[in-house]
């Protein structure tokens, strides 16, 4: 089942159909268009699960697909500025494969551009992604370490301890699985059609990268080109039919899947905060009363 509903601004939940119709307040929170794409970008009905879905934890997944939920058209509009980076580089992908959909049975995916996108002799599967500072930060394994300046304080509680300054390191652990993962699965289903994947890598595009934030996490750039590793396409398989078998015995014998693993969940801020079906969720429901409690 679909996104049925909007989250309004001031608490209420409208269904869609009736805010793209008539908003009951006197004046729309955003303009019809961007209401309209944000609907539009919602609701895909494709018989197999896509890449994306199966990356998500499988109760969210399973919970998307039976229950009719509600959604913030403000959490939704940076995911509209992905589409929109999306259809922008696709109208220019001239003599390349661009956003093309391929399915291997039991899923599917749509890869964003395959060719000669960085140089002329290499064939590169790519992708767009736009995110923030701090998943840039991450991606990028940028971290900070402590270097003794050689000087100590010599007042106050501290008196006699060395002092440190910050400095920035880049060689730390990439957090990268998903879209290693996403990218690897595109190759894997270009591969199988006789296509030569000669390497992958990920446009990455920082929606907050001009911000004060951005450069306090050495965010300094607008666009990243992050290489992604090639993995096994045995491993890669096994996980992938595993995560689609198990939605799909959830979706066949109706029995909600175990809540999702914490990397899923982001340790739980993901169900407090940015799960669309947490409230379906009696985890996430529970950790959001729990939070709510923990506030008042
Ligand atoms: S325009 Fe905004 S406030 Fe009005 S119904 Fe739609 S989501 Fe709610
Ligand atoms: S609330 Fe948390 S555990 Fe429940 S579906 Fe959402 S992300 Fe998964």
């Amino acid at each position: 089942m679909p996104a049925t509903e909007f989250k309004c601004p001031d608490g209420t939940v409208t269904k869609i159909t009736d805010c793209l119709e008539h908003c009951p307040n006197s004046s729309r929170c955003m303009f019809l268009p961007t209401l309209k794409a944000i609907a539009k970008s919602l609701n895909r009905n494709l018989a197999e699960p896509t890449i994306t879905e199966l990356l998500q934890g499988t109760r969210e997944t399973y919970l998307k697909k039976v229950t009719n939920y509600s959604v913030d058209p403000f959490a939704q509009y940076f995911a509209l500025h992905g589409t929109a980076v999306h259809n922008l580089h696709n109208e220019n992908s001239d003599n390349m494969l661009a956003e093309i959909r391929l399915y291997d049975g039991v899923m599917s995916g749509q890869f964003d551009v395959f060719g000669k996108v960085l140089n002329n002799d290499t064939n590169t599967l790519g992708d767009y992604k736009v995110t923030t500072s701090y998943k840039a930060m991450k991606v990028l394994g940028y971290y900070k370490v402590d270097i003794p300046t050689g000087e100590v304080y010599k007042t106050g509680v501290h008196k006699g301890e060395p002092k440190f300054r910050k400095e920035w390191r880049t060689d730390g652990i990439r957090d990268v699985l998903e879209w290693t993962i996403q990218l690897n699965y595109y190759r894997m289903l270009l591969e199988t059609r006789g296509f030569k994947v000669g390497n992958m890598y990920i446009q990455m595009i920082v929606r907050d990268y001009s911000t004060r934030i951005a450069a306090e996490r050495n965010i300094t750039r607008p666009v990243y080109i992050v290489p992604i590793r090639r993995i096994s396409d045995h491993w890669l398989k096994l996980y992938l039919q595993t995560k689609a078998q198990r939605l799909k015995h959830a979706l066949t014998t109706n029995n909600m899947p175990k809540p999702c693993s914490s990397k899923e969940n982001w340790n739980g801020r993901k169900c407090v905060d940015y799960c669309a079906v947490a409230e379906h969720c009696p985890y996430g429901a529970g950790l959001k009363a729990r939070n709510e409690g923990l506030a008042a």
